[in-house]
């Protein structure tokens, strides 16, 4: 039987991604595949696009524009926070996220970019934004996701009975 990719499959490809000037931004090259549940948003949209329709051994070559993927840049870019608005037990770390929620709801995330002893230095941008994202895919697996994951919108670890709380 062979599986198609389609809303509600969990499916697991090996990757690479490259940006417009060639070097390698991630690739699951030496690991495991990655495992996804499709139509989920569980990755980049113009990806998850390109990946409908395709089947086990298909392999694909796609370059997707910034706005199907981590978006475009946005002004102002890296702004500056008092270390005081985290809690001081939070450790922070170059490149990782944070999500607000603004006063009207939206939320919105930023990534750490400088710590200084007493600031903050954060950028709204996703370090991939305004990059075109070049893919070499492989699909390698495609299961269908059972109802829990469907319910959570992601895949509960290879097999869909991985121990899991929320
Ligand atoms: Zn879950």
């Amino acid at each position: 039987m062979t599986e198609v990719i389609e809303s509600g499959k969990v499916v697991f490809i090996n990757y690479t991604l490259k940006n417009d000037a060639g070097e390698v931004l991630d690739t699951s090259e030496g690991g495991d595949p990655l495992f996804y549940l499709h139509g989920a948003q569980n990755i980049v949209e113009g990806l998850e696009e390109e990946l409908s329709g395709k089947k086990v051994g298909d392999s694909l070559s796609v370059s997707i524009p910034p706005e199907k993927g981590y978006g475009t840049r946005v002004e102002p870019g890296v702004q500056e926070f008092e270390r005081t608005i985290f809690p001081p037990n939070v450790e922070l770390e170059v490149g990782m996220p944070f999500h607000a929620e603004l006063p009207d709801g939206r939320m919105v995330a930023f990534w750490v970019q400088k710590i200084e002893e007493d600031k903050v230095y954060m950028d709204p941008n996703h370090p991939l934004a305004g990059e075109t994202l070049n893919f070499d895919v492989e699909v390698v697996r495609v299961r269908d996701a059972n109802d829990e994951e469907k319910e959570h919108g992601h895949p509960h670890g290879p097999e869909g009975d991985a121990g899991h709380h929320h």
